[in-house]
């Protein structure tokens, strides 16, 4: 998901209006295929085949779903977990407490806010032979187990939370064994709200996103799988309350989804759609998602559909009416692809043969689910400031740190949302140059810079990257521990080990780990191996810590050496002094320049809280730079980095002049927003 680092900016409301006649131009999927391979790519764990009608005028989507899954430990499972989180968006709810009904600058009012799911019947139907998916043969027969639901609080013992459903089974599934659940549900969609729900344009028009709105099992987490140990007698499952400051965490399978909904409708979802017919007035949609672990729709009668092709990927852009400008369109499309290739060159193949982007309003925008992603269009949004642009790619990014790698982002957010970020910000400079975010001439701001905005401007040594998404302080701590520090910290990194490195990291990280769900752990132990170095030092400080760094000059002379007669050249003696301001330390570089324009690199492991540099030639000292390359971008002050000999300095460097116009802007933005 996409956060405002600027509390209590809003996004603009939007003003819609009709434009002319309705074209829409929806080519058949030239793929029945989700992903490229006709093997699974995943270890499906689940199948869901879901069945569901929307009602616009109830505002509901209601029907079936018949829910297969495998036991994957080495003990007998005699109990199931669900998550249904749209009973979030219902009064109480330990969402609504922690949240006090705001989502991001989002919130609504009105009465008809609330959503939930009600779960009318659960039933085992049966255990099915074979492997998931498809249509499978059943024995048995079918167990009601309505009455054996009852919500549980893992997280928090909030009674009136209804987000975690457990349901004791009379037989236990053994392992490797596959159940096979019906059951029915009624959805109600919230005010849109955290991502889901819906809204009325001007004219009235019912807007849909559906996510998060079907009862999903959660994930069962088998020893050895994440921190499981190896040797624990049982697996356990790993359900977590629907909290205000937490996203999602499921198994990969398969999902076959038909929906219905009035014929004017235009449908967006993830996946392949594999069918369509129109009967009575009524649209029926068939989609396909393979290797996947969540399902999204939206449903708008005025969306402007737009179509791209690339490689593999057929791109489906959904604006809404008073966006759709040839720029728009362009901007979505161009910054998608951009995203597309260099994920595709830093990281791994993109799998899937889809990719839908939607331009959805208020709390629906910025947001990430399998092979459909939602944008964020200003009206008239300037192209000197490039939102649409970053959160198309970093919504792209999810792809691969939320979809294909699928960290636990309720306890370990960071990997999602901060190795998303991490790249987001690298794209963002790759793609569009050094006024990549904001591109005012003279004042121009990077992706990366950005993100180390974020990070320096929000209390940097409050907590760490790795505490559980919920359990972070406020919203800003978890937001710049999640997103902006991260990210900062990566890049950082990358300066320490290079690039190619850090590309190779990348690589492996997902070649290895992609389906599988890994842990900071993990990613440690692949950044280390691909390295060859042991980072303890530096993931205990930045990750697990919240060591804040920051190197400055604190003296810097010379001094003609006097031993030396003076017919001869001039000799002098230099003598610098560093300080390190905070706890944080990282190998760095003190640069010595000198009045003929020359300059001497002293390498420097950067940890004596004071240290002074001597050393002596035959130019005059005009300046001492730490970090002169800017690689440490967690310094928190680059401004103190740098310092020259008065008044022997002409006049400030370009360097220095772009550091004082950046924290200059760095205000600015502070005080806009
Ligand atoms: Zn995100």
């Amino acid at each position: 998901m996409f956060y405002s680092f600027f509390p209590g900016a809003r996004p603009l409301r939007l003003a819609l209006f009709a434009v002319g006649a309705l074209v829409l131009s929806v080519a058949p999927a030239s793929a029945q295929r989700s992903t490229t391979s006709s093997e699974p790519l995943s270890e499906r764990r689940v199948a869901y085949q879901i069945d569901v009608t929307l009602d616009p005028e109830a505002r509901t989507v209601s029907g079936s779903q018949r829910l297969t899954w495998r036991n994957p430990g080495n003990s007998p499972v005699d109990e199931l977990q669900f998550h249904l989180y749209l009973n979030a968006f219902s009064p109480g709810s330990t969402f609504q407490v922690e949240s006090g009904g705001e989502h991001r600058g989002n919130s609504d009012s009105r009465d008809d806010r609330w959503g939930g799911i009600t779960v009318e019947r659960l039933a085992v139907a049966g255990r099915p032979e074979g492997d998931l998916g498809g249509v499978l043969p059943y024995s048995g027969q079918p167990v009601d187990l309505t009455p054996n639901m009852r919500f549980i609080q893992p997280d928090d013992n909030n009674r009136d939370d209804r987000t975690v459903m457990a349901v004791r089974l009379p037989n236990p599934v053994l392992p490797g064994e596959t159940i096979a659940l019906d059951i029915d549900f009624e959805s109600r969609m919230p005010r849109v709200v955290a991502r889901t729900g819906f809204a009325e344009d001007a004219q009235g028009n019912p807007f849909f996103m559906v996510a998060q709105w079907f009862p999903k099992i959660a994930v069962y987490e088998i020893p050895g799988q994440r921190y499981v140990p190896a040797d624990a007698p049982t697996g356990q499952w790993n359900a977590h309350q629907f909290h205000a400051n937490s996203e999602f965490y499921a198994d990969f399978g398969t999902y076959d989804v038909t929906m219905r909904v009035p014929e004017f409708f235009v449908v967006g979802a993830s996946g392949v759609r594999v069918q369509e017919t129109t009967e009575d007035g009524i649209k029926t949609l068939r989609y396909r998602a393979d290797d996947v672990h969540d399902f999204a729709w939206t449903a708008y009668e005025e969306y402007r559909v737009h179509e791209a092709t690339w490689r593999h990927v057929e791109l489906r852009l959904l604006l809404r009416p008073a966006h759709d400008t040839e720029t728009q369109v362009r901007r979505h499309m161009d910054s998608a692809i951009a995203a597309l290739e260099r994920f595709d060159d830093w990281v791994g193949e993109y799998p899937y043969t889809t990719l839908t982007i939607v331009d959805a309003p208020g709390g629906a925008s910025g947001m990430e689910y399998p092979t459909l992603i939602t944008g964020l269009t200003l009206y008239m949004g300037p192209s000197w400031i490039r939102v649409a642009e970053m959160v198309t790619i970093h919504e792209f990014g999810h792809q691969y740190f939320y979809g294909l790698l699928a960290s636990n982002e309720f306890e370990e957010a960071w990997l999602d949302e901060g190795m998303n970020s991490y790249v987001e910000s690298k794209i963002m400079d790759d793609a569009y140059g050094e006024g990549a975010f904001l591109d005012i001439p003279g004042l121009p701001v990077s992706g990366r810079h950005m993100q180390r905005l974020a990070y320096v401007k929000q209390n940097p040594s409050s907590g760490n990257l790795t505490t559980r998404s919920w359990e972070y302080q406020f919203g800003a701590d978890y937001a710049k521990n999640s997103y902006a520090k991260p990210a900062t910290v990566m890049n950082t990194l990358e300066g320490y080990l290079g690039w190619e490195t850090m590309r190779t990291f990348l690589r492996t990280y997902y070649s290895e780990w992609r389906f599988r769900h890994p842990t900071t752990r993990d990613l440690q132990d692949v950044v280390e191996a691909v390295s060859g170095q042991d980072l303890d030092w530096f993931f205990q400080q930045y990750v697990y810590g919240s060591a804040v760094l920051d190197y400055r000059i604190d003296a810097i002379s010379y001094s003609r050496d006097r031993s030396i007669p003076d017919s001869l050249d001039a000799r002098y003696d230099y003598r610098v002094v560093v300080e390190r301001v905070f706890d944080g330390t990282m190998p760095t570089v003190l640069r010595l320049e000198f009045a003929d324009g020359t300059g001497r690199d002293i390498p420097w492991d950067g940890k004596d809280r004071w240290k002074e540099f001597t050393a002596s030639g035959d130019e005059r000292l005009s300046a001492a730079f730490v970090d002169p390359e800017g690689l440490l971008w967690l310094e928190v002050d680059r401004l103190n980095n740098r310092r020259a000999i008065q008044p022997v300095s002409p006049g400030p460097t370009e360097r220095r002049k772009f550091a004082v116009r950046f924290q200059q802007l760095a205000l600015l933005i502070s005080a806009l927003f």
